[in-house]
């Protein structure tokens, strides 16, 4: 199956690479486990309910630097402070999260899209359930990474099978491809 031609990157699956290689790889194959969905209805909801409605949501397109289309779908926005803010349950999976929040300041520089007096716009992770929030910068080796990921995640869309399970399951237990994978 040739899913290159129609792929568009997003956030979620920036984050899911991150994770795990086969998380990725499910994901872009229509794979969606309800458990995994109801994450997302989750921090939805956690995010209407917990913040100012005056806040924007957007979204975001860009191309990568290979010519990938691109897509952030970004929770809310408050745009006076030039803040971007993506709203989550639990810190489980953190380091998904900070690339998530990073590749959408990656879309809005890859736009060209500053603060009014020409500053980058900065991100932030809300973790209303534990009162709790994580400032996210975008730095140049983030840049780097981000570009290297994108070509990563388009060599991974063209493989016929899923790469090999994660050798340490810490973090598969709290994965809605667990059963899948190892059941
Ligand atoms: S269960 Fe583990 S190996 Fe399988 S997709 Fe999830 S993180 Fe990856």
């Amino acid at each position: 199956m040739n899913i290159t031609s129609k792929l568009r990157i997003g956030g979620m699956l920036v984050g899911y690479y991150r994770l795990c290689p086969r998380k990725a790889w499910l994901s872009m194959r229509g794979i969606w486990m309800e458990q995994e969905s109801d994450t997302v209805a989750l921090g939805r909801l956690l995010d209407e309910y917990s913040y100012d409605r005056s806040d924007k949501h957007i979204e975001i397109n860009a191309e990568a630097p290979d010519g990938t289309p691109l897509v952030g779908k970004i929770d809310r926005a408050t745009l006076k402070n030039g803040v971007l803010h993506e709203t989550k349950k639990s810190r489980s999976c953190e380091d998904a999260h900070l690339w998530q929040v990073r590749f959408y300041l990656w879309l809005l520089t890859r736009n060209g899209v500053t603060r009014s007096d020409g500053s980058p716009f900065r991100g932030q992770l809300d973790y209303p359930l534990l009162r709790r929030t994580e400032w996210v910068t975008l730095e140049p080796e983030h840049i780097d990474e981000l570009v290297a990921t994108v070509s990563a995640i388009r060599e991974l869309a063209t493989q016929d099978v899923p790469p090999t399970r994660l050798l340490k399951r810490t973090f598969c237990t709290k994965c809605a491809f667990d059963e899948l994978c190892y059941g």
